[in-house]
């Protein structure tokens, strides 16, 4: 059964017309080495701590500002928001279609409230916390093509062209900001595409993508903004000490214009120093060990790394299932091809390098989590492969074959192959992503022996579920797989209303 949205009524909780307030008991563990009569062992403590939880419940309006606000996502995205405001529908070969946002977690997914009369209860999961509805969000940002939003939806091939017949009147009035061009970083074969671009020094381009920030604030009458990068997959950069590795040294290398400050980190940094959130949806590693200590330093909420979408999102569903069910996975092998702009910029070398790193990282805290199947060490050969094939578009083929050694050195072997448009998978998750961002820097908590108030860490790992490789606090577990980032995600925002996590156990039932 369906509840479209409920209310929670506990002493721990209280509704007043500015916070939802909740006091809640955080079960967890506490691990210690003892040594008694010369044997060493394991000793695990249940322990509990208790949290407060503040939730500014006053939703604001929210302006997402895209850093590549042209490309396949941006397009997609916007033109996907625009259908579901206006109501739009259209005819495909199979039948009428009415805009939704299938593949949204926030939009399209639910959560289990209770039981009622032995019925399973479920709720949108936006209705866990006030969200700003998607629909109110007012679009903008940078690209370094000057095209405007009706002609990249066509550039992009991805949507019905029914469908951007009735789009086009509200896109093309909108054009990109220029963005930041640096040849350097992205494939030689994007240069043709780079016509609308922000001049001057790096210092100038961060004042120039602040006071931008700040004109569309200002201009379209919105309380807040969220910044999030779909532009172009870049090259690594090199993090050395003296150039990026703190705070300061970031700084002044912006005013020195060295040349290995990358575009991405130029804008995030930017949004940093104005206090707006950013949120990277690439590889590339964006977020140098300067930039993050300046976003800790400033309080100034960051999040990425690369959206989660399709081959990798398996992945993380794959592995856990084999590792947890003490099946052991030798050999992952993934092929990409792809004929978008995004396959084009990554056939170079140096960008497939970022998205190889952001790929192949994602078994590794399943794999650690077993020493019963890996020895020290030990990990599955893990192989990525992608190619540009123009002919299928945005239409993304991935094939994987897993190899996994089960029971008397028996071999089982898994093959999958996907296809699917690549930005009707990422667009739902750039919702999520600025969405979610949104929420939580509207949530304070204090913990036992705290005396005020806080907000999550700076780096936002509540995010981690809808990104390939999470980027956390120095420090910090990575978690990559998919169930557990969902249930981190579903059980904070539970605990926001003093609701106990999700723990399946059903006891109603036993
Ligand atoms: P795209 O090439 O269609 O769009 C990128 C846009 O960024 C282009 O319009 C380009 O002109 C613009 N651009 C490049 N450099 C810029 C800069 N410095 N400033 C402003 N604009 C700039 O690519 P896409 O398919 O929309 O993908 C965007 C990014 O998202 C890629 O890096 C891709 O790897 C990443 N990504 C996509 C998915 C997916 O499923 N679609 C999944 C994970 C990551």
């Amino acid at each position: 059964m369906f509840i479209e949205k409920f209310k929670v009524d506990s002493p721990n909780v209280k509704y007043t017309d500015r916070h939802i307030e909740s006091l809640y008991q955080y079960e967890t563990t506490e691990l210690v080495h003892e040594t008694r009569d010369g044997a060493s062992e394991w000793v695990v403590r249940p322990k509990t701590v208790q949290y407060n939880f503040k939730t500014d419940v006053r939703v604001p309006k929210l302006g997402v500002m895209l850093v590549g606000w042209g490309g396949n996502n941006g397009s997609t995205l916007t033109a996907g928001v625009i259908a579901n405001r206006e109501g739009i529908s259209w005819a495909t070969k199979d039948k009428v279609q009415q805009a939704n946002y299938f593949g949204s977690l926030t939009q399209a997914s639910t959560v289990r409230v209770g039981s009622y009369n032995g019925e399973e209860i479920y709720a949108p999961f936006k209705s866990l916390l006030p969200m700003v509805n998607p629909d109110d969000i007012v679009f903008g940002g940078w690209d370094i093509s000057n095209m405007n939003l009706a002609d990249s939806m066509a550039r992009a091939k991805v949507l019905d062209i029914d469908l951007q017949k009735q789009l086009r009147p509200y896109m093309e009035s909108m054009v990109p900001l220029p963005g930041i061009y640096d040849q350097d970083f992205i494939a030689a074969n994007q240069s043709s595409r780079a016509n609308n671009v922000i001049k001057g020094n790096k210092k100038e381009q961060v004042q120039q993508v602040i006071k931008d920030i700040r004109e569309f604030k200002e201009k379209n009458k919105v309380d807040k903004i969220v910044v999030l990068w779909t532009a172009n997959t870049e090259r690594y950069s090199n993090v050395v000490v003296g150039l990026n590795d703190t705070s300061e040294n970031l700084l002044s290398a912006v005013d020195r214009n060295e040349a290995e400050i990358s575009p991405s980190t130029l804008f995030a940094l930017a949004c940093v120093l104005e206090g707006v959130p950013f949120i990277n949806g690439s590889p590339q590693n964006t977020f140098v060990p300067g930039l993050i200590d300046l976003a800790i330093n400033r309080n100034s909420l960051i999040g990425g790394d690369d959206f989660k979408s399709g081959q990798t999102k398996i992945k993380s569903v794959l592995v856990d299932f084999l590792v947890g069910a003490g099946i052991k996975p030798t050999s992952i092998v993934s092929y990409n091809h792809l004929g978008n702009n995004d396959g084009m910029n990554l056939s170079a070398p140096q960008t497939f390098r970022s998205k190889e790193i952001s790929k192949s990282n994602v078994v590794d805290d399943m794999v650690s989590s077993n020493a019963i199947l890996y020895e020290p060490g030990e990990h599955p050969d893990h192989v990525i492969v992608i190619k540009y094939v123009p002919y299928v578009g945005d239409s993304k083929r991935a094939m994987d074959e897993y190899t996994a050694e089960i029971f008397m050195g028996g071999k089982q072997t898994f093959v999958l192959h996907n296809t699917c448009e690549d930005s009707l998978l990422a667009a739902p998750i750039i919702l999520d992503l600025v969405l979610l961002a949104e929420l939580s820097t509207r949530i304070e908590l204090k913990a036992e022996g705290e005396d005020k108030f806080h907000s999550f860490h700076p780096v936002a790992t509540i995010l981690s579920y809808l990104t390939k490789a999470p980027l956390v606090p120095p420090g910090t577990p990575v978690v990559n797989a998919l169930a557990k980032q969902r249930a981190m995600l579903e059980n904070i925002l539970r605990a926001c209303i003093g609701l106990a996590p999700e723990n399946n156990m059903l006891m109603e039932y036993k």
